[in-house]
């Protein structure tokens, strides 16, 4: 990972939401508030314009600024944990490249800073049941020694079964869960985002 391909990546979030938003505002709208995919289209849509006007040093100022651009661009629940991913990611990656092996370790800071902020575990129907099992891919495929591609190939495939399997969940974490078992039978809105950018990532890389 270098800057160029931490923007290219930042940037093809932004298409890639712009494409879902009403898939994502749908599933929203089924256990939640149906804000999610307007609030993933203006946050990602104000990082790529606060990306775009930076002068990077290190991959990591690009992440940060889109973490920080998400924080404040987005009113949802997603904006606050989608930016401390991206904050606590950039935090870690402070050098013009990154090594498979420092990627995957910020990709672990970054589950654990949206774990301590939002306090979800896996099984609570949200993001983290995309993101903990594409983490745990990526790790495998990087400790494997295959190389970057074929690592975010498996974590995109891996969060794309997470999200699935939140459908049968009940949700015990942000909005969803005021609907109690009413939230079992849909697939979980901020779990699909994830799955969007860890997709997102691998095409970006491959
Ligand atoms: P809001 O619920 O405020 O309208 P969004 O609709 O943008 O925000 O995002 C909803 C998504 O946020 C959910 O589908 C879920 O994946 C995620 N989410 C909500 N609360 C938490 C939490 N405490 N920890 C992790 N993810 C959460
Ligand atoms: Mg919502
Ligand atoms: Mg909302």
């Amino acid at each position: 990972m270098d800057i160029a391909l931490a923007r290219a990546w930042v940037q093809a979030i932004a298409v890639a939401v712009d494409e879902q938003k009403d898939y994502l505002t749908q599933l929203d709208s089924a256990i939640g508030d149906a804000d999610h995919g307007s609030n993933m289209h203006r946050g990602f849509t104000a990082a790529v314009a606060a990306v775009a006007a930076l002068e990077p040093a290190s991959v990591g100022d690009v992440l940060t600024k889109t973490g920080t651009t998400l924080v404040s661009s987005v009113g949802g629940a997603s904006g606050p944990l989608y930016g401390s991913v991206f904050r606590s990611m950039g935090k870690a990656l402070d050098a013009p490249t990154a090594d498979p092996e420092q990627f995957v370790a910020a990709l672990a800071a970054g589950l654990e800073s949206v774990k301590r902020l939002g306090a979800a575990t896996p099984g609570d129907k949200t993001m983290i049941d995309a993101y903990t099992p594409a983490l745990a891919a990526f790790q495998r495929s990087v400790g494997a020694a295959s190389d970057f591609g074929a690592a975010a190939e498996a974590a995109a495939d891996a969060a794309e079964t997470g999200m699935r399997e939140t459908t049968p969940m009940q949700a015990r974490k942000g909005r969803a869960s005021y609907l109690g078992a009413r939230s079992v039978g849909h697939q979980d809105p901020g779990a699909t985002s994830t799955a969007l950018i860890f997709r997102t990532l691998a095409e970006t890389v491959n």
